[in-house]
Formats: structure tokens, C-alpha cells, sequence
């Protein structure tokens, strides 16, 4: 069962004992146990296929964060990319009901919440956003569905349009429209008729309540239990009548939420409501994020990732001060340094914020050095083979010749290099010697 992608994954991983970069083997062994898991959530299999690939290329040769196994962390990266996919509206809960009375259009099939819906989302209307709400069925098919309607407007305060026998849809939303207007409401809900499939009256009936009222919203409720068809369904509706949004209902049940997947990939169609239950407070704005984390069940894992990625970079800096204190301070150090430098915005930003570095930062900027010197730097670096790295005195000049050669330097480019790693560490270690008080110390804490 679904519930077991995280299981499957860590059983993948579990066996791969080596932390590093996620090699080209184990991405794809792990992404055939995520198509799986997505095929058996119901998404359909072209988007399956896609979404694999693109999450292939992403984690492939990612480093793999200490203190997560790489199958968490390969959660979090189809996390993430489950999260880009299903990324639509930007503000999916707010309704374009400017200008009043506006009209909301409700479609969809019977039996999908579609009246539910219309109830949950006047209410919120009402009780969220202050608005003034009026809901009218046209179902005249199905008296029992407008009386349903009136029974939920009692319920929540919000009033429905009288019940009018013989009327048909379009004469309904008109006469809905008139007593929007004279009644002073912001908005009126037309909760039009629903069929178990969809057929050519349907989507007709739906086509000329819209042509009357000119909705500011039509809004799609599927069921999302029903995964691949809820798409098919709402590919048709769009094609035929045009909708601003889905609202995917019963996404309280055993569903996996894979219709929500496929349906932002193949109709488009920003997902804007998901209903959690019976209630009348049982609707919630779609977030990516909690349907990307039920889709793969396992939302801790995530989070998990996320704050080890945070850690890490402190982590590796204290290591590094503890070392250089103690005076060694290798080109792997110095590397890192380097790096460091770039990302906080050069050689004499970083310098500035540390303490007791005023001086050496003057001297930087003298000399004339920017990032491009920095990055030179850490070709020449990157040139030297591991030993050479962790015992830079080792350097004798044919390993110079060879590593200026690597990196289309100068061997006086690398001398400059080594002089001011040389500086450098004999610094830290004179911080290190300063004891408790001792200015690396210090900043440190
Ligand atoms: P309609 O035919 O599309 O108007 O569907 P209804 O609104 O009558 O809903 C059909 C059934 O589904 C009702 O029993 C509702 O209470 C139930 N329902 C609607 N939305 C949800 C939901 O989000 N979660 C659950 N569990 N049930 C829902």
C-alpha cells in the first residue's frame, strides 16, 4: 500500500551505508518505488512519468545532508517537486467577488459535494470576509437537492432564493440575480443541477446559466476520491464551460490525493478548496504543501530534512574554527573559506563582519581583490590532489608546476595562494592561543 513509500524508500537506502552525493543508481532506484507509489495514489501515468524524470534530474549528484539518510532525503526532493507541480492560484481562497452582487458558479457531478460546497464556502463568505450571501439551486431535476440547499441555509444563517416550482435553470438564475441586486447581497451562489456522468444537457443547462450571469467564479467540485476520473471530468467542464478553479472534495477519506496532482497537470486548473469533511467548517484553501506531504505520507520526514539542512552549515563552520584554533587549517579549510566568501557577498563583506579582521580587509581591498580572484582561488585549489589538500607543505615545485597548469594559473598565482593560507592559519592559531577570551572564540559563541 501507499502508506509504505517512506518504508520503501528507507529499505533502498538502508543498504547504501556511504554518505555522499546521491549517485545516478540510487536516485532511480528510489524514483521507481515514487512512480509506483504515485500510480497507486491514482495519478495517471504520462504525469507519473514526467514528474519522475524531472525529479531524476533534480536529485541526481545532490549532496547528501548528514544527519538524514539519503532515502529521507530523496523524500524531500520529490517533496519539493510535488509542491512545484501543484503550486497554482497564489491566493487560492480568495474569490473574486469585487463588485457586487457577484456571481459564483458552482459545477460539477452528482454526488461530488457540490451543494455541500456551495453551503461551506457562503458560509465562510459570511463568516470570514464579511459578505452578505444569497445560494440558489437549480436543480429542478431534483427537488430533494433544493430542499437540501434551504435545509444547509437555515443551518449556517445564509439565505437561499425561494423555491419557485416550474422554473427552469435559467429563469432561476436570473430571478437569483434581480433579488441579489435588490437585496443588497455582495454575492449570489448558483449551484447548478449535477448528473452522475456527464452529457450534452448538462453541460448545456451549465453553459446557459453561465451565458445569464456571467459568473466572476465557476468553481469545479470532484470528488477526490475518484482520482483519474475527477480529471477527466474536470478537462471536459473546462473545455465546455470555462472554470476559474477546483475544489477537491472528500479529501478527509483513504484517497491519496493523487487526482490533485494530475489535475494541476493536465487541465491547468489551480486547485482552490479541498473538502475535509461533512461539516459546514470542513473546507480548508488547497496548500501544496499538506497535499504533497499526503500524497507521500510522510510529512515529518520533510520537515526533518529541512532543519538538518539548516544545521549543517553551522555545524561544518564550528568544526572548521575548532580545527584552524588548534593551527591546522588545510587548503580544504581554506576552500571552504573561500566559498563561503562568495556566497556572503565577497572577500570584504565576510572579512568585515568578522572580528579582529578590520585590518586584513583593508588589505584585501588594496590589493585589488574581488570574487573572480576568489574563484581563481579555489580552481587552484580545487587542482591539488586530496593529500595535497590536507598537507599543503607537502607543495614541492612540480607539484606546483602541475597544479598552476591544471587550473591555467601562474605558479606565482599559487605562491600568493599558499602565502595567504600560511597567514591565515598562523592568525588562528595565535586566536586559538588567546584562550577563553580569544576573539575566534568569541564569535564562536
Ligand atoms: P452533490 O450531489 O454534488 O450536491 O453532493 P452533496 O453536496 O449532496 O454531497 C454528497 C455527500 O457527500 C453528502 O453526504 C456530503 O455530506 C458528502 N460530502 C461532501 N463533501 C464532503 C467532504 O469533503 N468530505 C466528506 N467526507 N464528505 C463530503
Amino acid at each position: 500500500m501507499f502508506e509504505n513509500l517512506s518504508e520503501r524508500l528507507s529499505g533502498v537506502f538502508d543498504r547504501l551505508t556511504k554518505q555522499g552525493a546521491l549517485s545516478d543508481e540510487d536516485v532511480k532506484t528510489a524514483l521507481r518505488e515514487v512512480r509506483v507509489a504515485l500510480l497507486e495514489a491514482d495519478v495517471s501515468l504520462p504525469v507519473a512519468r514526467d514528474f519522475v524524470k524531472k525529479v531524476q534530474e533534480q536529485a541526481t549528484g545532490q549532496a547528501v545532508t548528514k544527519s538524514v539518510t539519503p532515502g529521507q532525503q530523496v523524500v524531500k526532493i520529490v517533496h519539493d517537486a510535488l509542491v512545484d507541480v501543484l503550486r497554482g492560484a497564489d491566493d487560492p481562497g480568495n474569490l473574486k467577488i469585487d463588485n457586487p452582487p457577484a456571481p459564483i458558479l458552482m459545477v460539477g457531478l452528482q454526488g461530488s459535494g457540490k451543494t455541500t460546497t456551495t453551503a461551506k464556502l457562503a458560509k465562510r463568505l459570511k463568516e470570514k470576509d464579511g459578505k452578505r450571501v444569497l445560494m440558489a439551486s437549480l436543480d429542478t431535476n431534483r427537488p430533494a437537492a433544493m430542499e437540501q440547499l434551504a435545509i444547509l441555509g437555515v443551518q449556517i444563517g445564509v439565505d437561499t432564493l425561494p423555491i419557485v416550482k416550474g422554473e427552469n435553470p435559467v429563469q432561476i438564475a436570473k430571478r437569483a440575480k434581480t433579488q441579489a441586486s435588490l437585496g443588497g447581497y455582495d454575492v449570489y451562489m448558483l449551484d447548478t443541477a449535477g448528473r452522475l456522468h456527464i452529457d450534452a444537457e448538462l453541460i448545456q443547462q451549465a453553459a446557459d446559466v453561465r451565458d445569464v450571469a456571467n459568473p466572476r467564479e465557476t468553481l469545479l467540485v470532484v470528488d477526490g476520491l475518484t482520482g483519474q476520473d475527477a480529471v477527466n471530468v474536470a478537462t471536459e467542464f473546462d473545455d465546455k464551460i470555462g472554470v476559474t478553479g477546483v475544489v477537491l472534495t472528500r479529501m478527509d477519506g483513504d484517497g491519496r490525493g493523487g487526482a490533485a496532482l494530475s489535475m494541476r497537470a493536465v487541465t491547468g486548473k489551480p486547485i482552490r478548496f479541498v473538502g475535509l469533511g461533512e461539516k459546514m467548517d470542513a473546507i480548508e484553501t488547497f496548500e501544496p504543501d499538506r497535499i504533497a506531504g499526503r500524497i507521500l505520507g510522510m510529512g515529518d520526514i520533510v520537515s526533518l530534512v529541512e532543519k538538518a539542512q539548516e544545521t549543517i552549515e553551522a555545524e561544518q563552520a564550528e568544526k572548521m574554527m575548532k580545527r584552524m584554533m588548534k593551527g591546522q587549517f588545510n587548503m580544504n579549510d581554506l576552500k571552504m573559506q573561500l566559498e563561503q566568501m562568495i556566497q556572503m557577498g565577497g572577500m570584504q563583506g565576510m572579512m568585515g563582519m568578522m572580528p579582529g579582521m578590520g585590518k586584513m580587509a583593508k588589505q584585501v581591498e588594496e590589493a585589488g581583490f574581488d570574487d573572480k580572484i576568489l574563484k581563481q582561488q579555489i580552481a587552484m585549489i580545487q587542482s591539488m590532489t586530496k593529500k595535497e589538500r590536507a598537507n599543503p607543505q607537502i607543495l614541492a615545485a612540480s607539484r606546483k608546476k602541475r597544479i598552476a597548469a591544471g587550473s591555467g594559473m601562474q605558479v606565482s598565482d599559487l605562491n600568493k595562494l599558499m602565502k595567504m593560507h600560511r597567514q591565515m592559519g598562523d592568525m588562528m592559531k595565535k586566536m586559538g592561543k588567546m584562550g577563553k577570551g580569544g576573539m575566534l572564540k568569541q564569535a564562536m559563541k
